[in-house]
């Protein structure tokens, strides 16, 4: 096993040279941020408080999800480490929604924490710019022109540096709460830091309060798995990386339980208990990883809720229960828990607890992550308002490669939201702030057809060669992929079939004489692959993923070409006016959520909808889309009224 403390990249002492690019913390912003700076070739410090926890998951051992998934696969195109790392420590992988669209299926695997770790520290290792320090940042130091010039370490002193990269996720000012009890830490087990809040605080920072919460540890021999539902992996196994054509990993099963009304009652006889319903947390916790005491006050029509018990590794003796996550005293947690079915004599190895701990207000901050306020400074991850390992890599991935650029005199990187989830996830914490844990979904994105996982690569692979962050042996595989696409494209396109002739294979299409190529009539419903070989047999040679991606570019054209249309429209109507009484009610596909906020703040135009927080691309465009219906109901009664 690689023993970072061993390693030639571990220092003691730091030497006085100036480092290009000095990250500050070693989680999944961290790692991403520090590994990319030195994959463009900056002399790049990593420093972190404690090198055991570098790569550490602080709560659910998972990675990917629905469009946390996509931006695993967009980092892993421009070459980042999260996708390689998962590949290396998954033991249950799942294709959400797999029976839907290419467009909104998430990759996810289940990790062994530390083989998770231990993929982590072996691809820091490979980057020989990067030297990593185990330090507390305390603060940084600033030249004349107000850029950043130094960081300052509680032990080892000032170090300069020409760019910072803070990363700091849940440490600054942390505090956990269990029940009443309130004890200052980062994590469980792990010191807050509290030097930089301050210093954040006299530049004129604004800053900010969140919270989020993790559920209880379990033995797994404690609990009676007989009375459960297994969830196996799927049999085909998708690798997240471009790089691995299969896991080597042994796959493992999760299994579900679910709360009773037992659980509930237990729940509310005790809410004025927890630290969320006692008001001694006032800020704004993660919505779509509700807390069960959440889950029980908001939705109380539902008499149970779903838990999945995941294994934390493959030799590991602890079990994740996913859906339970507590502030509760210990002692209602032990309560709760035990009066689930197949958990009634289980032992619960580390209660569950919520953190709150500051975050700057992302609205300070540029599109390449630099901060508004300090030239040089970049921030990523949870301390911009954010949740969930794959945001923070994505946007360790982005600052990192931005600090690294500017040292280097070269032009800024940025993703558009119709490039990547990545640009979307940064166009709307720089553009539209925060007001809760921030977490990425497939519905956030507009151009979500265009943005699918599976061309990842094609549309950035490209763009990270060119700005020099994708290394040889990535460019060596994507461009043969790329001769044996346009090689494809260039024979197959030339082979064309009339439907009359079509006929004659037992396929049916509408006979209007057009001839057309396999690329064509991948559109059709009722033709797939093996209908295609037998007419053209040669088919057979081309490779299943090679294949599966044509096919899906095939079906996803037309609507490709609508979405942009779509685009167009918005930027076009900006300026439409919003009676002030609009019944949202009348427009279909709108969430609980949306209809609320849009009928709370009345907004005047589409273009105040456009930059509500919350309101997703996809539910403007169905608010344009009802205004032209009406448009063109009315203009049609009124030419009715003419005749
Ligand atoms: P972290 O992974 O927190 O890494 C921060 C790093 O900075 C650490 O290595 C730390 O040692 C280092 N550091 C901090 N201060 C300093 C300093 N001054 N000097 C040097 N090093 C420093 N996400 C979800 O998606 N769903 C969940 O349900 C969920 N629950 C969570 C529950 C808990 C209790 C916690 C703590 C987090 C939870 N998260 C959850 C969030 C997820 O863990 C984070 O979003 C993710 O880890 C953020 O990555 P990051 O790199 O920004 O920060």
């Amino acid at each position: 096993m690689f023993n970072i403390k061993k390693s030639k990249k571990i220092i003691k002492k730091v030497s006085h040279e100036t480092y290009n690019v000095v990250v500050v913390g070693g989680g999944h912003a961290g790692c991403e941020a520090a590994t990319a700076a030195a994959r463009i070739g900056c002399s790049t410090l990593l420093v972190t408080n404690n090198l055991k926890k570098i790569g550490e998951m602080s709560c659910n051992p998972s990675i990917g999800g629905l469009g946390k998934g996509h931006l695993v696969r967009e980092i892993d195109a421009l070459d980042g480490i999260i996708a390689k790392a998962i590949d290396n420590a998954g033991i249950q992988f799942r294709l959400l929604n797999a029976s839907k669209g290419p467009a909104v299926r998430g990759l996810r695997a289940q990790a062994d924490r530390k083989l998770y770790k231990k993929a982590i520290k072996n691809l820091l290792k490979e980057e020989k710019n990067l030297t990593i320090l185990e330090d507390e940042v305390i603060d940084f130091r600033l030249n004349e022109r107000k850029a950043i010039k130094a960081i300052v370490m509680k032990k080892k002193g000032i170090v300069s540096c020409e760019t910072i990269v803070l990363t700091t996720g849940t440490f600054l000012n942390g505090l956990i709460h269990i029940g009443n009890k309130k004890t200052p830490a980062g994590r469980i087990g792990e010191k807050a830091t509290y030097g930089l809040s301050r210093t954040f605080k006299k530049l004129g920072f604004t800053l900010g309060r969140m919270k989020t919460g993790t559920p209880p540890r379990i033995e797994k021999k404690t609990i009676n798995f007989r009375k459960l539902l297994e969830q196996k992996s799927d049999k085909k196994i998708r690798p997240f990386s471009f790089m691995n054509k299969s896991i080597k990993v042994k796959q493992v099963s999760c299994f579900i339980t679910h709360t009773n009304q037992k659980t509930h009652e237990i729940i509310e006889k005790n809410l004025v208990k927890s630290a969320i319903y006692s008001g001694q947390i006032k800020s704004i916790g993660p919505r779509y990883c509700p807390s069960i005491e959440d889950k029980i006050v908001k939705f109380n029509d539902k008499n149970m809720h779903h838990i999945f018990l995941e294994p934390e590794g493959l030799n590991s003796k602890i079990i994740y229960p996913n859906g339970i996550s507590t502030s509760l005293p210990e002692n209602v947690q032990e309560e709760f828990v035990k009066s689930i079915e197949g958990l009634e004599n289980v032992k619960i190895l580390q209660h569950g607890y919520a953190i709150e701990y500051d975050y700057i207000d992302p609205l300070q901050l540029k599109n390449t992550l630099e901060t508004n306020k300090i030239n040089n400074l970049y921030l990523a991850g949870q301390i911009n308002g954010t949740t969930g390992y794959e945001e923070a890599a994505a946007q360790g991935l982005i600052a990192g490669i931005n600090a690294g650029l500017k040292v280097q005199n070269k032009k800024e990187f940025i993703l558009s939201r119709s490039e990547a989830y990545i640009g979307v996830l940064i166009d709307d914490l720089v553009n539209k702030g925060v007001t809760e844990p921030y977490r990425m979904f497939t519905s956030r994105a507009e151009y979500r057809l265009l943005l699918r996982s599976d061309n990842a690569d094609i549309r950035l692979t490209p763009k990270g060669i060119a700005i020099g962050c994708v290394k040889l042996d990535r460019k060596r595989i994507f461009d043969k992929k790329q001769k044996l696409l346009e090689k494809i494209d260039t024979k197959y396109k030339k082979l064309l079939i009339s439907p009359n002739k079509l006929l004659k294979f037992g396929i049916k299409i509408n006979l209007d004489g057009k001839k057309r190529n396999i690329f064509d009539l991948l559109v059709f419903k009722n033709i797939n692959r093996k209908k295609l070989e037998n007419i053209w047999p040669e088919i057979k040679k081309i490779p299943d993923d090679i294949f599966e991606e044509l096919e899906t570019n095939s079906v996803y054209k037309g609507y490709v070409e609508r979405q942009l249309q779509d685009i167009k429209d918005l930027k076009k109507d900006e300026k439409l006016k919003i009676p002030v009484n609009m019944n949202y009610k009348n427009i279909p596909n709108l969430t609980k959520e949306i209809l609320e906020k849009l009928t709370y703040i009345k907004p005047r135009n589409l273009g105040e909808i456009t930059r509500i927080s919350g309101v997703t691309p996809v539910a403007v465009i169905n608010i344009l889309r009802f205004f032209h219906k009406k448009k063109n109901n009315n203009l049609k009664k009124k030419n009715e009224r003419i005749s």
